[in-house]
């Protein structure tokens, strides 16, 4: 119940998120198969899934980190919210965090999508082309 509030609330905030990147610039949203797709303006690299909706840098309409995102998209319609949120958001956001420390300390980028959660997202956005 919290879950499905909590799903419920994220939708209609990142609905409202991307509308107005839309009415600001309308090449700021678009839609990928059925996502809703918001670029902004944030570091090379930054981007989510969330219910439908993916956010992203600017530069990532050239790379293929919109595909790699709806490979999340295509694990939540599968998994549902509770189980996506608990076994890819959470670890996720932990990984990537952990990423950006080893790069601060190293000057290299580990391998963040070779983890399950991430391969898995890559494989599923992969059979879709
Ligand atoms: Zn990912």
């Amino acid at each position: 119940m919290i879950m499905s509030a909590a799903n419920l609330t994220l939708t209609v905030a990142l609905f409202i998120a991307w509308s107005i990147c839309g009415v600001v610039n309308p090449d700021y949203a678009t839609e990928y198969e059925g996502a809703l797709v918001t670029y902004l303006p944030v570091e090379h690299g930054m981007s989510f899934q969330l219910s439908g909706f993916i956010f992203s840098s600017q530069e990532s309409q050239h790379n293929g980190m919109i595909l790699h995102e709806y490979g999340h998209y295509l694990q939540q319609q599968d998994m549902g919210f509770d189980t996506y949120a608990i076994t890819v958001g959470v670890p996720s956001i932990v990984s990537s965090a952990i990423s950006k420390i080893h790069h601060a300390i190293t000057g290299e980028w580990g391998d963040y999508y070779l983890l399950p959660w991430e391969a898995d997202a890559n494989r599923r956005a992969k059979d879709t082309l």
